[in-house]
């Protein structure tokens, strides 16, 4: 049977052809250093598994939850956003509950974009923003993030004509991929503009507190009347160390979170209470581990960088949040001719900045969960294999 022509549409998954190598290269017995993945290394703390534990014996948890989230879950939500970013939320009407983030992103996308809308995506960026616009049959402009402008869209850049008709934009800071933070006189500006040429504006905040050297990542609803025209997504994945319970939240503008949560309601069921409770216990709890975390990236990232220093990546500017290093490649090699080279040769999984877009051209990211001891590992690994900044293309041509 033929596959849908949107599936069709969508381009082949970067990390699927690096997966493949990396696995022929597992079934080998090599041990291959998997600087790839953005997934924190530590477990996801007791006293929010413990929550899970208790819940999963009281049988009231086993039925449906109800759609949009619990009303505990979402007053979590509102006190700790009023605590965290001094901006209120009403939990009825302005905060939905979320599978995780990736899955708010791709539904927000499907609740707005009908075949032939324009929507505006950063470029590197994380792959969904895009997926998922082809997926709904939109069209999608790219908004260059470069070094000169700090990894932020050049507004001003954007054409007229594109402003015009364009429906949504997405922006992600703490970003994934680059490492790029955004303050609030930025976002000031996106709101300004959303208001001009009436543009929804989804903020993706998934990285909210994975800051770093006194730096905290402000939300776009902080700008006065950034609720008219924005949502934003936050997800416990990153803070709490937990990717893989799957649970996020979606809030901000009433419209926006009753068509997507109308949207949801026709799609999946919500999360199951268990993990709703488990999310309750992480935004009401101690958050000392948020720290202690953070600190360890912090370690690594700054041995990353010395060591990297010593191979020739000489001009690294410390990252102030994410658990990514958004770094260039040798000059005379491709993302994708880079990363080859490292795991062939070095056994070390590094996605190409193209993964993330066009744009990512001349960058590879690497990601710091794993150990020192891992990441000391990879650099003596590129180091014996000659991979240098300034001579690997000398080497591999
Ligand atoms: C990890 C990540 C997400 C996905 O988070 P989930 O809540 O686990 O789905 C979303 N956006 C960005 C930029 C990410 O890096």
């Amino acid at each position: 049977m033929e596959v849908s022509k949107r599936l069709k549409q969508i381009p082949p998954y970067v990390f699927a052809q690096i997966d493949q190598k990396r696995q022929a290269l597992v079934a080998q017995g090599i041990d291959v250093i998997n600087l790839g993945i953005g997934d924190p290394d530590g477990p996801t703390p007791s006293h929010i598994v413990e929550t899970a534990k208790q819940a999963l014996d009281n049988p009231v948890n086993h039925h449906y939850p109800p759609f949009g989230g619990m009303m505990e879950y979402k007053e979590a939500i509102s006190s700790w956003f009023s605590s965290r970013f001094n901006v209120n939320l009403n939990p009825k009407t302005q905060i939905t509950s979320l599978i995780g983030s990736k899955e708010g992103l791709h539904n927000t996308i499907m609740a707005y974009i009908d075949s032939g809308d324009l929507a505006l995506i950063p470029d590197p960026a994380y792959p969904v923003y895009r997926t998922s616009t082809i997926l709904a049959g939109g069209e999608t402009y790219f908004m260059n993030l470069s070094e000169e402008n700090d990894f932020l869209p050049d507004l001003e850049a954007i054409p007229q004509n594109v402003l015009n008709s364009a429906k949504l934009m997405l922006l992600n800071y703490p970003n994934n991929p680059t490492a790029a933070i955004a303050d609030l006189a930025f976002f000031e500006k996106v709101i300004h503009l959303a208001k001009k040429h009436d543009i929804l504006i989804a903020h993706d905040l998934a990285y909210s507190e994975m800051t770093f050297d006194n730096y905290k990542a402000p939300s776009i609803l902080e700008v006065k009347g950034a609720n008219e025209y924005a949502i934003e997504l936050h997800s416990l994945s990153k803070t709490y160390n937990m990717t893989g319970w799957r649970i996020g939240f979606l809030v901000g503008n009433e419209n926006s979170v009753k068509a997507i949560a109308s949207l949801k309601s026709n799609v999946d069921t919500d999360i199951f209470k268990v993990v709703q409770l488990a999310a309750i216990k992480a935004l009401t709890g101690p958050m000392d581990h948020i720290q202690t975390c953070n600190d360890i990236y912090v370690s690594r990232r700054n041995l990353a960088i010395n060591e990297l220093k010593k191979l020739g990546w000489g001009d690294i500017k410390p990252n102030k949040a994410t658990f990514y290093m958004w770094l260039k490649v040798p000059k005379s090699m491709t993302s994708a001719d880079f990363c080859t080279k490292m795991l062939e040769e070095a056994h070390i999984v590094v996605p190409p900045g193209t993964a993330y877009g066009p744009y990512g051209e001349g960058y590879f990211r690497i990601s710091l969960c794993v150990s020192e001891a891992r990441l000391k590992e990879a650099f003596a690994r590129m180091k014996a294999k000659n991979i240098y900044f300034d001579n690997t293309s000398v080497a591999s041509r």
